[in-house]
């Protein structure tokens, strides 16, 4: 079953996603995240760190630590 947007009431069959940078009010460290908005006005229906950029960056820094391990 497929929602509707809470403020167009279009049916929402796809998302449209963007890349954000998404940070806390009291530390510097950044994060890579996504917006996942209405496909008809854009509303933000929701926001979450980016699954790809979390995967690539544990892939690279376990291959790193892996090579630092094998010295
Ligand atoms: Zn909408």
């Amino acid at each position: 079953m497929t929602g509707r947007c809470p403020k167009c009431g279009q049916f929402v069959y796809r998302l449209i996603y963007h890349s954000v940078d998404a940070s806390s009010l009291t530390s510097p460290v950044t994060w890579r995240a996504i917006t996942l908005q209405c496909p008809h006005c854009y509303t933000v229906l929701g926001a979450q760190l980016d699954p790809i950029a979390i995967k690539s960056d544990t892939v690279r820094e376990t291959a790193a630590e892996v090579k630092r391990q094998l010295r």
